[in-house]
């Protein structure tokens, strides 16, 4: 096996045991690995693995680095993971299947108008500011139901909500917030957990996790 099989294997295992203590099935929990920085001589070898869903953080690097590899494997879905500027929603709606970081009124209305021109919508989370951090990106928790409320006058579907918990602190209480407006706001989808805490996050609903150093190793 090589390394990235093995890496991917564990990761794999741990989301099944936090599952099962959750009595949740594993197969409602998918992995996204998250490659941003990695090159595709990196990204490889977890293809070769069996994984198919991908994240990155900018629409300029997955432009470059992800037609070659998709054209050669079937089934890869890619995921934008990254704050996204409303000039590149045309983009980004043409490249990715879900995007996880719609987190404001002018970039729902940058993506419905993409979305009608391009005659699709990939997957949809509304990216919110669980720690109410003045730093980080994500919508005001107070200000989620305006915007999804912007967004259903768009015409745009919300499948669900993605958070970055604050740093350097218990995830837990974010993680259930976060499930908790999603239950609220009647959203199937919650992408939360990376490396250092996605069985936390699958204990506690997500059903997509993001997982880029355990998969890949540091990056630089
Ligand atoms: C980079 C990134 C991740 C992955 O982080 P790791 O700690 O390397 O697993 C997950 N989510 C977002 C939004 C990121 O930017």
């Amino acid at each position: 096996m090589s390394d990235a099989a093995g890496r991917l294997a564990e990761v794999k295992a741990n989301i099944a045991d936090a599952a099962k203590r959750a009595k949740r099935n594993a197969a409602d929990i998918r992995l996204i690995a998250v490659s941003k920085t990695h090159d595709a001589d990196a990204i490889r070898p977890l293809i070769a693995a069996g994984q198919r869903d991908f994240g990155e953080n900018r629409v300029q690097e997955a432009a470059a680095k992800w037609p070659e590899l998709r054209a050669a494997t079937p089934g890869i879905a890619l995921h934008l993971i990254g704050q996204l500027q409303s000039n590149k929603a045309e983009e980004a709606v043409a490249l990715f299947d879900a995007i996880h970081s719609v987190d404001r009124p002018s970039l729902v209305q940058a993506l419905a108008k993409a979305c009608a021109k391009a005659g699709k919508q990939p997957q949809l989370f509304v990216q919110v500011n669980v720690g109410d951090e003045e730093q980080k990106g994500g919508c005001a928790v107070a200000e989620l139901p305006a915007l999804l409320a912007e967004a259903k006058a768009a015409g745009l579907a919300i499948d669900g909500l993605m958070a970055i918990p604050p740093a350097d602190i218990e995830p837990a209480p974010y993680f259930a917030l976060l499930d908790e407006l999603a239950e609220r706001h009647g959203l199937p989808m919650r992408s939360m957990g990376m490396s250092g805490d996605y069985e936390t996050a699958v204990m506690l609903g997500a059903t997509h996790v993001r997982v880029g150093t355990a998969l890949f190793g540091a990056r630089d």
